[in-house]
């Protein structure tokens, strides 16, 4: 009979014979299937279904030309994606990516990674990720919109309330939402939920906007519970300054922790004093200016531009939150934190942990959140709009604020159980992987073979 390690192990083989050059998806796969292992031991009735092989396997890609006129009536074509990875549980959500780097490996592997964390949220939606390699930076608002018209002018074909529900992701926020959600409107004359994050005025769902970044500190404050402490006092670094970072921050300074550092892509930002989010939400939300300037208004803070020898990493703190991008802390990045005595690191972003990070966490014996647990909050209370506007209803901040709280609990909860039933106690990488797929597994068996 085949092991589950001989299986898992032959279904990696064929994923990176046909996907070799995919280095984010391939890296992601294998962190997913190096917990699988013992579930195939278990439910060896899962390999007679030949489940990783058609899990691994997207349901649908779409990928598509972009083309828009710029301010100065010059034709420019990005490349649009989407990924329509599983529909087991539900129709495909997940949010969409403009960023310069984007192309089919980072969309399939932030695809895949959305299955687990889906499944996590205990809602039922399945997992789907898109995007482009348009980049906002430096574009005018009119620019911004006609760039949306022209991908949603696409995207349309593919997406609807009840098959996939896209939402924002990196370079895509409230702004873009409105001008996706515009268009879709005009080209369907339908008023549906077809995407999530949509503004309060039509549609949108309080506690949208704070879900990721409060719902990675709701997770943070489990795995602390977990060895009796708590935020009280404690220090902490939160890479990033986006919609992300910015209310991690918040969150953990209400709940008694001082966040020395943020960072964004041209350097971090370092305040003894406690980095101050009324400044940081004006420069990113408002004028979406550089993090440099942070230091006009607090000119004891320290600047320090990015660099082959420059890392946030470095600054001691008790506690670690990566919430900018994929593989933003190393192995070295990991020995620098440990070092400097970090006790909890809980990811924000998407896979902003190496794998050989993840190890130098697990073997110094920090606590360690990994992303598609630690940041479902975001998608979960995707699904709570979405169950809003089915109902159309709205409501308050507090009951979905409450809602959050409780999946975010119910995950870190699921997760460590998971690691636990499957003999690695206290690996909530492990757990989330397992407890993610179990659900996904079960309902892929019971419809069959498609
Ligand atoms: N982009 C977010 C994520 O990585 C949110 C997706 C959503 O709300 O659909 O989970």
């Amino acid at each position: 009979m085949t092991s589950g390690k001989q299986y898992v192990d032959s279904v990696f083989e064929k994923v990176k014979a046909q996907n070799g050059h995919e280095a984010e998806f391939l890296q992601a796969v294998e962190e997913v299937f190096d917990s699988l292992v013992p579930v195939f031991d278990k439910y060896p009735k899962y390999i007679e279904e030949n489940l990783l092989e058609r899990l691994v396997e997207p349901e649908r890609i779409v990928s598509f030309r972009v083309p828009w006129v710029d301010d100065k009536g010059q034709v420019q074509v990005n490349r649009g994606f989407r990924v329509q990875f599983s529909s087991a549980i539900g129709p495909y959500k997940g949010g969409l990516r403009f960023h310069p780097s984007v192309n089919q490996s980072i969309i399939k592997f932030l695809g895949f990674e959305q299955i687990f964390k889906n499944s996590l949220t205990g809602l039922p939606i399945g997992g789907g990720k898109g995007g482009s390699n348009f980049d906002p930076k430096g574009k005018s608002d009119n620019e911004i919109m006609r760039f949306c018209q022209s991908f949603m002018t696409e995207l349309s074909k593919h997406i609807g309330a009840d098959t996939d529900v896209p939402a924002g992701d990196i370079g895509v926020g409230g702004r873009e939402i409105g001008y996706l959600y515009g268009q879709y409107k005009r080209l369907r004359n339908e008023y549906t939920g077809v995407l999530t994050g949509k503004g309060l005025t039509y549609g949108g769902s309080l506690t949208r906007t704070e879900a990721t970044g409060y719902g990675v500190v709701y997770f943070a404050e489990q795995m602390l519970k977990s060895k009796g402490e708590d935020f009280n006092g404690k220090t902490a670094i939160v890479s990033g300054s986006g919609n992300v970072a910015i209310y991690a921050i918040q969150k953990l300074h209400s709940l008694g922790a001082k966040v020395v550092a943020c960072s964004d892509s041209s350097g971090y930002i370092y305040d003894e004093e406690g980095i101050n989010v009324d400044t940081l939400k004006q420069l990113k939300e408002v004028e979406r200016a550089r993090i440099v300037q942070y230091l006009e208004h607090h000119p004891n803070a320290h600047f320090t531009p990015a660099g082959p020898d420059s890392s946030i990493w470095t600054v001691k703190a008790d506690l670690a939150f990566p919430c900018a991008t994929q593989n933003e802390l190393n192995d070295a990045d990991a020995r620098a934190l440990v070092g400097n005595g970090v006790i909890a690191v809980a990811e924000g972003a998407n896979m902003p942990s190496t794998l050989e990070a993840i190890e130098v966490f697990h073997a110094s014996g920090v606590l360690f959140g990994p992303a598609k647990a630690a940041n479902a909050g975001g998608v979960a209370v995707s699904a709570l709009e979405m169950s809003q506007n089915s109902q159309r209803l709205a409501w308050s901040f507090e009951e979905v604020d409450a809602k959050l709280y409780d999946i975010m609990k119910g995950i870190y909860e699921n997760a460590a159980a998971a690691a636990k039933e499957f003999d690695a106690e206290g690996n909530l990488v492990v757990g989330a992987n397992i407890a993610g797929f179990l659900k996904v597994a079960e309902a892929m068996s019971a419809q069959g073979i498609v």
